[in-house]
């Protein structure tokens, strides 16, 4: 049975986890994919990824599905059977990455952190003496933990260096190109501020000599997919996937909202937002799950107090306040509560208006 639409589903937060300007774009009449217009909206698309990417990658392309997706293009164009990959986990997104991997017919070589502590570059570059790739999150969405992904860049040395940036991409500075980053990919629905569904995918051309030349993959072949983004790869654009049209236009105008914000200044609301919220937390008495200093500002990670059930709060932040938070990942499901404070809700009346609820939330539930 559907559930009817409530207060909170019109009117809460819900909606204003994207930019005004995303949704629009959704509700905009649909493009042909061959219309001249729509070439010119990926073509601008593809650059505004360039700009949150810090790259001039000329493979820079929203690729059709969500962030999953950019992981399994990343390592099929990498990963030939038995080659190996050594990824560095600290967190559920990392565990994902090794079975991604394996999939993928790589020899995975695990190098294994505590949960809600940043990677350990230098234990994880001197893993194995030669890996083809060595793999690595940059922001641990299950953990609130974010990772020094330059000084893995610097330890590299003729490994490919793949990078999720799924919760860092718009919201956390992100430099594809000066930190070494050989494939990175992320997700439109975390700090974009745009619905779910596509993966902003990057390649660099030294990488792109190096891929897989006949990946296990069709779909996902970056050598077929020059065609589909033209020009801008220095390919001629020939057709190989229909684009999701809507959803492209959507991103464009994420991407646009982000460039008038300015870059700078969008990850500066992200970095005011999540101190001031940890900050709130703190004072409350509440404990934070992430190290210090190493704490993501897009996703909090906050200790749920002794003798308080997790998902009734959850529930009363529901359905008083229309404000979701998550629940911990893995073994931490019932003890942790993610806090997101990313896109249009990373802002100073989110914070007050989380902690107010949550305040409440732990008074009376
Ligand atoms: C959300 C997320 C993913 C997966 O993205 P989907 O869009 O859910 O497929 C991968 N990595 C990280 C770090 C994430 O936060």
């Amino acid at each position: 049975m559907t559930e009817t639409l409530t207060y909170r589903h019109l009117f809460g937060p819900g909606p204003s986890n994207c930019y005004p300007e995303a949704v629009s774009a959704i509700a905009a009449p649909i493009l042909g994919h061959l219309d001249p217009l729509f070439i010119e909206m990926l073509d601008d698309t593809c650059e505004g990824l360039r700009e949150v990417w810090g790259t001039t990658n000329a493979r820079t392309l929203p690729l059709s599905g969500t962030g999953s997706l950019g992981m399994e293009a990343a390592f099929v164009n990498t990963i030939e059977k038995g080659d190996v990959a050594v990824v560095a986990v600290n967190g559920l997104f990392g565990e994902r990455m090794c079975e991604v991997a394996r999939r993928a017919g790589a020899e995975v070589v695990r190098v294994d952190h505590e949960w809600g502590r940043p990677i350990d570059p230098e234990r994880v570059a001197s893993a194995h003496p030669a890996p083809k790739v060595i793999a690595a999150v940059h922001a641990e969405t299950s953990t609130g933990v974010r990772s020094d992904i330059a000084a893995l860049g610097k330890l590299k040395g003729d490994a490919l260096l793949i990078t999720d940036a799924v919760t860092s991409i718009g919201g956390l500075e992100l430099k594809a190109d000066d930190w070494g980053i050989d494939v990175g990919y992320a997700g439109t629905q975390k700090c974009l501020g745009v619905s779910p569904g596509l993966a902003p995918f990057t390649i660099s051309d030294a990488a792109f000599e190096r891929r897989v030349k006949d990946p296990r993959s069709w779909y996902l072949d970056i050598g077929l997919l020059g065609g589909y983004v033209g020009a801008a790869s220095g390919s001629k654009r020939t057709y190989h996937h229909t684009a999701p049209v809507a959803m492209i236009a959507s991103l464009q105008a994420g991407l646009g909202r982000i460039r008038n914000e300015g870059l700078d200044a969008v990850q500066a609301r992200h970095a005011a937002a999540g101190l001031a919220l940890q900050d709130g937390l703190q004072d409350m008495g509440l404990e934070l799950f992430a190290a210090e200093g190493s704490r993501l500002p897009s996703l909090t990670t906050v200790r749920v107090p002794d003798g308080v059930h997790s998902a009734v709060v959850r529930s009363y932040l529901l359905e008083n306040f229309s404000l979701e938070i998550g629940a911990g990942a893995g073994k931490f499901a019932d003890t942790v509560w993610r806090i997101g404070m990313m896109g249009p809700n990373a802002n100073p009346a989110s914070v007050v208006l989380v902690l107010g609820a949550l305040k409440e939330a732990l008074a009376k539930a």
